[in-house]
């Protein structure tokens, strides 16, 4: 048994405390339950303190108007100590999350790219002039900070999801409270630790950033709250759109990043056996439990008996176990209550007419009776129709839709009220670029799947959101835009006859 750690996770006004009245939540490791941790669980008296202090810190200026260097400088020295505590960070989202230790790494990598990112972008930053049509005046747009952000992250990429926020939001000069996930907040607590030491080096005002710790209360609260100006959301469309409404009583501005139901399309005239390999891990990486999972496999008819004899057979191989330990392909679900949910999905997808083709099971292997497993699952004889290729099920299962051209092929795509991610498959190289570009998604890979980069944006058409993360628009979305005018030699203009 390791053994369990109390944290103190409250970062308010500058220093560590517990939730002032003593609640705690045990977070527990998904591969076999056991406890991992206790962290605080802040009530809404915790999270007004958190507000008041960022507030006072952002109104004082000091943060807002500091050098965009030491800004920067901040966030050099956090990826910095990220990249310092690599492992350290890797094993601690392994532990909390369940996936593999070779994707916590890819995690804590992509953190640091994206904090060198707006370090860098921060810097190279300049509002423009405006030509007044005047020569006694000048006119500029500056870019400055919103003021009070909240940042709310789901439990899947905790420690990515936290960073994407953090980098642009203390780049452009706001002050932050952040609440992850409480299913998953031990990243988030150590890089906080980590963050801690470059503010206090910047000498940043108590109060820059604060973390909040605890349940959906807590994240109602900062919606809510009449202190924050911005809420950044990342997490499930319900929930989205209960921030959104909390939001609307003092007009904040919202960003929303949301679910996805992702096409992933594949022509028959792809290579079979790289179409089979990328629909797997557009599938089943993090068992599934990836906003932009190609969960919809969407195959041309003609090659896709083989193609799914292939992909199902290659399903049924993929090895599930301890994320820390070699070998491991795929860990568990993040809960019991999540993997009932799966479950549920997959059992009325089943009364609806799909057919299993592989997995739909837990595993067999006396080891993983305790984590919340389930086998990768493959269904076919799917429609839009159904609740399984309309809904997130946010787990390891893939369905399979067939088309004849490529018309239907986009259609298909297209009717879902999602919009997030998705990729077209063929060696077409004009159809790939049509469907590309008819695709209403927020990002579409071509012959690929899953990649991105901290210079491009991130975000979702429809109801996966709206505001995008990363790239220049996420450093636009921390920022309010003022328009500066300026007259150099006022004298009266008697507009009005004296
Ligand atoms: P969730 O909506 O249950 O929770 C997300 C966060 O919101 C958590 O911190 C939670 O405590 C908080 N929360 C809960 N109720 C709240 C309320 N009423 N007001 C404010 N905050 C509240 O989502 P989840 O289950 O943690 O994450 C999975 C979801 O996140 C999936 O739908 C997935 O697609 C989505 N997601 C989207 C992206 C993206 O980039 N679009 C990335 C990752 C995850």
């Amino acid at each position: 048994m390791r053994p369990v750690v109390r944290t103190t996770s409250l970062f308010i006004d500058g220093s560590w405390s517990a939730a002032a009245d003593g609640r705690e939540r045990i977070v527990t490791n998904p591969f076999d339950a056991s406890d991992l941790a206790t962290v605080a669980e802040a009530s809404t008296a915790d999270v007004d303190r958190a507000v008041r202090s960022a507030r006072a810190a952002f109104d004082v200026g000091a943060w807002a108007h500091a050098p965009v260097a030491r800004r920067a400088a901040v966030l050099t020295a956090t990826a910095d100590a990220l990249q310092e505590h690599r492992e350290e960070l890797a094993r601690l989202e392994t532990l909390d999350t369940g996936k593999t230790l070779a994707e916590s790494r890819f995690d804590v990598d992509d953190s640091t790219s994206v904090l060198r990112y707006y370090a860098a972008l921060a810097t190279t930053e300049a509002g423009r002039t405006v030509d007044t049509g005047r020569p006694d005046a000048v006119s500029r747009v500056v870019h400055e900070p919103v003021g009070v952000c909240a940042l709310i992250t789901p439990w899947n990429y905790p420690l990515l999801q936290i960073t994407w926020k953090l980098a642009p939001a203390l780049a452009a000069g706001n002050t932050v409270v952040a609440k992850p996930s409480e299913v998953t907040p031990l990243t988030t607590v150590r890089l906080f630790e980590l963050l801690q030491a470059g503010l206090d080096e910047a000498g940043a005002p108590a109060g820059t950033a604060n973390l909040v710790t605890g349940g959906g209360p807590a994240g109602a609260a900062l919606a809510e709250h009449p202190g924050v100006d911005l809420v950044s959301f990342t997490g499930g469309l319900a929930t989205g759109r209960s921030v959104m409404r909390a939001a609307a009583e003092t007009v904040k501005k919202v960003a929303l990043e949301l679910g996805g139901k992702n096409p992933n399309i594949v022509f028959a005239d792809t290579d079979l056996d790289t179409a089979v390999d990328y629909a797997l891990t557009a599938a089943f990486l993090h068992s599934g439990q990836v906003c932009s999972a190609g969960s919809r496999l969407l195959l041309q008819r003609g090659r896709h008996a083989e193609f799914v004899a292939e992909l199902a057979r290659r399903a049924d191989r993929i090895r599930l176990g301890d994320g820390l330990a070699k070998g491991t392909e795929c860990g568990p679900l993040v809960s019991a209550e999540h993997r009932a949910k799966v479950e549920r999905h997959l059992a009325g997808a089943l009364a609806e007419g799909a057919v299993l083709r592989a997995g739909g099971v837990r595993p067999d292997q006396a080891e993983l009776q305790a984590g919340h497993f389930l086998r990768p699952t493959v269904l076919t004889e799917c429609h839009p129709g159904m609740a399984v290729v309309r809904e997130e099920v946010f787990g390891p299962v893939l369905t399979v839709e067939l088309f004849d051209e490529e018309d239907e092929a986009v259609a298909l795509a297209n009717d879902t009220p999602y919009g997030l991610a998705g990729a077209v498959w063929t060696n077409d190289a004009g159809r790939a670029e049509r469907v590309a570009q008819r695709l209403r998604l927020g990002t579409v890979w071509i012959n690929d799947y899953h990649p991105y980069v901290p210079q491009a944006e991130w975000g979702g058409f429809k109801q996966s959101g709206t505001g995008r993360e990363l790239g220049p628009s996420g450093l636009r979305e921390y920022q309010e835009t003022k328009h500066v005018w300026r007259t150099l030699n006022p004298a009266p203009q008697y507009w009005f006859a004296d």
